[in-house]
């Protein structure tokens, strides 16, 4: 008789997106004069630049003739992708990473969710607290972090590092040595970012403890800080103990398309092994690549032009983040983030936990967030807010908090 893998069962149901749509659902056939005005998306809704249409056009019709088809892309990726990705994500920041170091993929999260295969079930994980959930519901499955309790919506064998308003939402270093370290900046869903300085303690920290940083740079394009670092490899000695994911999904909108990296420097060595060969071999074994079409489509991203309609796109979304933060801090809220991400983090007024505040806000207003409970123990009491709804509707919304 088979088994199966009984880590799934470990893992609590994805309560907070499903409690959220079935409370806008409920509210919704109550009040169906109401317009609901999301504002808890986590995805882009901008739609592809021009740039990027025109590449995909291009390859596709590519794709129809003898002479420029292409079959199966190379296991890392195309050539012409990984150098692009490496002169301008990397060493145009001063960042020593090679076109050969770059794993192209379909995307951050599959990565984020399966680098933990190459590492021990033994490997202890930190984790920052609130966080995206995919880093540690990925080890979940994989057997690595023990039991779970309920009550505090924790597992035994995980470090949590408190982000809170007493730390700026920025990791101290653990008490206890982890082996490997999940860091996110800027952070989903804080929208909270760590300085140059303050990154190379953690790098000087994992070489010297022996400890593997996955950093997860998903929302690099929307820092807008000088000292906030754009790639973890601007820290000294970071290619010995830092792995990069990085994702074309929030700074070019390919949510729907997909297409990511991850960086594996080839001085990332446990004793002899090095890690960028683990890693070469589970995508040669197991990983299909993200297609031509699509690689081409990343390329553009790179262009003069693309690069122009990106940064308009982000802009337009960082204006949104300028209208909520403005638009909360002037109704007397304590907010913080939406300076070098998409994020808002508000704390939720006395006497409200982040639920009670969805309802409220819900309610009173027909507006729809995100409580911070949902992304860990040490989100409850905040409230995320999203840059990613048009102009429009970001103002409307703002308007009727502000007349609560
Ligand atoms: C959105 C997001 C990603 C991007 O994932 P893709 O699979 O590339 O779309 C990665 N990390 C975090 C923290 C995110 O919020």
């Amino acid at each position: 008789m088979y088994k199966i893998n009984d880590n799934y069962l470990k893992l609590p149901g994805s309560y907070l997106f499903s409690t959220i749509g079935k409370k806008v659902a409920a509210y919704s056939a109550e009040h169906p004069e109401k317009e609901i005005i999301r504002l808890g998306i986590g995805d882009v809704t901008q739609p592809l630049a021009p740039a990027i249409i025109e590449a995909l056009h291009k390859a596709v019709d590519e794709m129809g003739h003898a002479e420029t088809f292409h079959g199966y892309a190379p296991d890392l990726g195309y050539e012409f992708l990984r150098k692009a990705i490496a002169e301008h994500d990397f060493q145009a920041r001063g960042a020593d990473i090679q076109a050969d170091e770059i794993f192209v993929s379909d995307g951050a999260k599959c990565d984020a969710g399966n680098i933990q295969e190459i590492f021990s079930t033994d490997n202890k994980i930190a984790v920052c607290d609130p966080v995206y959930p995919v880093y540690v519901d990925t080890n979940v499955m994989a057997g690595r972090t023990g039991t779970y309790d309920p009550k505090t919506e924790t597992w035994s064998d995980v470090i949590y590092m408190p982000c809170t308003a007493e730390n700026g939402f920025a990791p101290e270093l653990p008490k206890e040595t982890p082996d490997l370290i999940y860091l996110c900046f800027p952070n989903n869903p804080t929208g909270s970012t760590i300085t140059k300085a303050q990154l190379q303690e953690w790098v000087d920290y994992a070489n010297q403890v022996g400890a593997v940083i996955i950093y997860d740079a998903a929302y690099e394009a929307y820092i807008s800080e000088p000292d906030v670092p754009h790639t973890i490899y601007e820290c000294e000695g970071a290619r010995t103990c830092a792995i990069e994911l990085r994702s074309f999904s929030k700074n070019a909108g390919f949510t729907g398309v997909r297409l990511g990296c991850t960086v594996i420097p080839k001085d990332l060595k446990c004793g002899e092994v090095s890690l960028h060969a683990l890693w070469a071999r589970r995508h040669g074994t197991k990983y299909n690549g993200a297609p031509y079409i699509v690689q081409r489509a990343g390329e553009a991203v790179y262009s003069p032009e693309g690069q122009a309609q990106l940064k308009a796109q982000v802009a337009y979304y960082m204006n949104n983040a300028k209208t909520i933060l403005e638009g909360l801090k002037s109704a007397g809220y304590t907010v913080s983030g939406g300076v070098n991400a998409p994020y808002i983090w508000l704390k939720t007024p006395e006497g409200m936990d982040s639920w009670a505040f969805f309802d409220y806000l819900l309610e009173n207003a027909g507006v729809v967030g995100t409580p911070g409970s949902g992304f860990g123990p040490s989100g409850e009491g905040y409230f995320r807010l999203t840059a990613f709804g048009s102009y429009e509707n970001t103002v409307a919304a703002l308007e009727r908090i502000q007349k609560l």
